[in-house]
C-alpha cells in the first residue's frame, strides 16, 4: 500500500443533490462536508445536480436548494452544472466500452433478478444473459467485470474491492434508456476534474463499481470520503422520499453547528457568532479523517 494519493490538480470537491425534494438535514450535512474539505485545501466547490432521472426532478427543488446553500454560506465556484445536459458524455463513455467490448444487453426484469438474488441468498448478477447477444438498445446494459482488485482512498486509509465478486457485472444504462448513477457519476466527475468525492455513507458500496470503472475508461480515482447519515426517528435514513422536513433556512448558524458535530469535529469557541466566521473556523481546524463514518 502505497501513502495518500496527492492531487496533481486544484483541489476539487462537489455537492450533487437530486433536486427531488428541499434540503434536508442529511443533504446539509453533506454540502458542508465537501464544501468545507474544498476549502480547507485552497480548492473549487462544485454545485451539480443529479437531475438525471427526470422522473424525480423538480424545477423548484433546484431554486430552493441553492437558496438553502447560499443562506448557510455554501456558495459554490462557477456555474450550477446539470447532469441532464451531460448525456453526450455518457455515450461517449458507453462508446468507449462497447469498443472495448465489454458491455451486453440484459432482459431480466427486476421481478426476476429479486428472484433469484433471493434463492441465492446473494444480488451479485448471475450472468444470465451475458451469452445471449441481446443487442444493447432496448435493453438494460451491463458491463461484464474482469476479477481485478480496484483500491481506493477512503477519508484516512485505503479500500479495496473484487467488484466480480460483490456487485458483478453491473447495469450502466437502464431498459428505459436513463444512464445509472454508476456511470453518469464517474464521467461527471472525470469532466468536473473532482479530487475529493464527499457523500452520505449509504453511497459507499458504489464506490468499488464507479472506481472499475474509472479503470476501464482510463480516469484517474479521486478520493474518497462517506459522511455519516442522519437518521430520522424511525432510525432510518432521513431522505426526501421519506418526507424528511427541511432544513430551515433562517438559523443557519445553529444548523451548521449541528452539521459540524455529527461529522464528529472538535468543538467551535463560543466566540463564534456568524456563519462566515464559523466557515472560516471550521476550513482551518477541518479533519476528514474523523468525519469518515468509519470513526462517528
Ligand atoms: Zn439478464
Amino acid at each position: 500500500m502505497t501513502a495518500q494519493p496527492r492531487p496533481d490538480r486544484v483541489p476539487t470537491g462537489r455537492f450533487a443533490p437530486s433536486p427531488s425534494g428541499p434540503l434536508h438535514a442529511g443533504s446539509l450535512l453533506a454540502a458542508l462536508a465537501s464544501f468545507i474539505d474544498a476549502k480547507a485545501q485552497g480548492g473549487r466547490w462544485l454545485l451539480r445536480f443529479d437531475d438525471i432521472d427526470s422522473d424525480r426532478s423538480r424545477a423548484d427543488a433546484v431554486a430552493d436548494i441553492c437558496h438553502c446553500l447560499a443562506a448557510h454560506g455554501l456558495h459554490h465556484d462557477g456555474d450550477v452544472l446539470f447532469q441532464s445536459r451531460r448525456t453526450p458524455y455518457y455515450d461517449a463513455a458507453l462508446d468507449t466500452l462497447s469498443r472495448q467490448n465489454r458491455l451486453y444487453g440484459c432482459a431480466c426484469t427486476r421481478a426476476a433478478l429479486r428472484e433469484r438474488a433471493e434463492r441465492a441468498g446473494h444480488s451479485r448478477y448471475d450472468r444470465q444473459c451475458a451469452s445471449r447477444q441481446f443487442e444493447l438498445d432496448n435493453h438494460a446494459v451491463r458491463v461484464r467485470v474482469d476479477d481485478r482488485l480496484v483500491q481506493w482512498w477512503e477519508g484516512d486509509a485505503w479500500s479495496q474491492e473484487r467488484v466480480r465478486d460483490t456487485a458483478g457485472d453491473f447495469v450502466l444504462k437502464r431498459r428505459d434508456g436513463v444512464y445509472a448513477y454508476q456511470l453518469a457519476i464517474v464521467v461527471d466527475d472525470s469532466e468536473d476534474q473532482v479530487t475529493t468525492v464527499t457523500r452520505g455513507a449509504d453511497l459507499r458500496d458504489n464506490t468499488g463499481r464507479q472506481v472499475y470503472l474509472q479503470h476501464l475508461l482510463a480516469l484517474s480515482t479521486p478520493r474518497y470520503l462517506h459522511v455519516p447519515l442522519v437518521l430520522g426517528e424511525d432510525g432510518r435514513k432521513l431522505s426526501k422520499s421519506n418526507g424528511a422536513v427541511a432544513v430551515d433556512a433562517s438559523r443557519p448558524l445553529a444548523n451548521l453547528l449541528a452539521a459540524w458535530s455529527r461529522l464528529n469535529q472538535s468543538e467551535p469557541p463560543n466566540r463564534i457568532e456568524t456563519v462566515n466566521g464559523f466557515l472560516d473556523w471550521a476550513g482551518q481546524n477541518w479533519q476528514p479523517a474523523l468525519a469518515s463514518d468509519r470513526h462517528c
